[in-house]
């Protein structure tokens, strides 16, 4: 495994991660190469029975490091801005393996998209169908479109990240998704050739996955009935890892749950998985800053916080916490708490450890959505990023300085 004690110490492959946080300060967010090569590999060999394409998901964590490791594997991007398409081609990325999620995709961005040749956006609308048809046109090229359907089932996961439900944003409601194909078919410079859906985040269960594609594949059906034929169905990203207690299938369990139907089916498979390629690829380590007991509550001031991680205070999540190196402290019940001015501003509460006013700790499952989601509120720097490979620690993106923070900003002319 990637992320292991030895002697006591926690270590990234062989890096001893004490030491790590010596020579690259805290906070500091480490990543394993190993693991998000046994992430990506376990999901590729799963689906090995049929013809498939990995596209991970760049918003989970999208240092061009990470995908420059994932593009030398072989993996193809699932993207939702320019930005991102901009980063992978950074990276290294191979264009003709991206697919463009996302529900409001500017003209600028599918430009560039059509001139570099991706494998498909995924369209969630009328309206963009029309604006890449617009695009399109003008550059005399013909776009490679999947309808991101709405399937209407619920994922059992936190409601800021659950997707595949009507009242959600997202996708063409299942009801309308035949009419908007056939508009799609109207359109000159489109080219149907997939359907995609996107359920949710951390599901920890196959049967929702099971489900949506049951109803994605009536869709296809009603769809060759009415003269459409398709080349891919993309199912999304959406498997859960393992941040407390939770079982969530592994690579090979949810292959197997989709295999007898997709097989049957005979398409090509796209995937877009983030999380369970990131998520426990990565730590972030932190340092005790201050020892704030009380009364009523024991709080542990650390130099992270919520503008390095946001999970916790957005969506409650539970990221599991531990000191790097053993102590002889006494056990209590702590809160991790950062500095800044908002109460819910913590990494976890009420967790039992032996903490000295010198510890490290180390958050886990931060690979996915950690880095990504960080700001500078309150004037903070975003943290550095390490990644680790054997015993070697490489830093892959630099600490920001603060005078780097006002940089692009400017005073109004004197009276
Ligand atoms: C966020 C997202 C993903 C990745 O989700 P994970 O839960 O990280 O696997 C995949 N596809 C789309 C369209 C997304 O929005």
């Amino acid at each position: 495994m990637s992320f292991t004690r030895i002697q006591g110490i926690l270590h990234a492959e062989q890096c001893n991660l004490e030491q790590v946080a010596k020579q690259f300060g805290t906070p500091l967010y480490v990543y394993s190469k190993a693991a998000f090569e046994k992430h990506y590999l376990d999901l590729h060999q799963a689906f090995e029975f049929i013809d498939h394409q990995i596209c991970y998901a760049v918003k989970s964590n999208s240092n061009l490091a990470v995908l420059k490791v994932l593009a030398k594997l072989g993996a193809g991007f699932d993207i939702v801005t320019g930005g991102e398409l901009a980063r992978v081609l950074a990276a290294g990325g191979d264009p003709s393996k991206i697919v463009f999620s996302g529900l409001g995709k500017s003209e600028a961005d599918i430009q560039k998209a059509l001139e570099v040749g991706i494998a498909c956006f995924n369209v969630e609308s009328y309206a963009e169908l029309d604006r890449i048809e617009q695009v399109a046109s003008r550059l005399n090229k013909i776009a490679p479109i999947s309808l991101r359907v709405n399937p209407d089932v619920d994922a059992n996961t936190h409601p800021y990240i659950s997707t595949g439900l009507k009242e959600n944003k997202f996708g063409i409601p299942s009801d309308t998704v035949l009419e908007t194909y056939q508009y799609a078919n109207t359109l000159p410079h489109l080219k149907i050739t997939g359907i995609d859906c996107h359920i949710g985040s951390q599901l920890t269960e196959t049967q929702p996955f099971v489900d949506a594609l049951d109803r994605v594949i009536a869709m296809i059906e009603q769809l060759k009935a009415l003269g459409i034929t398709l080349e891919h169905i993309d199912l999304g990203g959406g498997l859960g890892v393992v941040y407390q207690d939770e079982v969530p299938p592994t690579a090979k369990e949810y292959a197997d749950s989709l295999k007898p139907t997709l097989e049957k089916l005979g398409l090509k498979v796209y995937l877009e998985p983030g999380r369970c390629i990131s998520a426990n690829a990565g730590v972030l380590l932190t340092h005790v800053d201050l020892l704030k007991p009380t009364n009523h509550r024991n709080f542990v001031i650390v130099d992270a916080a919520m503008n390095d991680l946001i999970r916790p205070s957005l969506y409650q999540a539970w990221m599991d916490i531990q000191t790097v190196s053993p102590n002889d402290a006494d056990v209590k019940t702590w809160d991790i708490v950062g500095a800044i001015c908002e109460t819910g501003d913590f990494l976890g509460k009420e967790r039992e450890l032996a903490l000295t006013p010198n510890s490290t700790l180390a958050v886990f499952g931060a690979g996915a959505y950690g880095f990504v989601m960080s700001s500078n509120y309150n004037t903070r720097g975003r943290a550095a990023e390490v990644m680790v490979s054997d015993d070697q620690a490489y830093l892959i993106r630099e600490r920001e300085t603060i005078e780097s923070l006002w940089e692009k900003e400017h005073f109004l002319p004197e009276e």
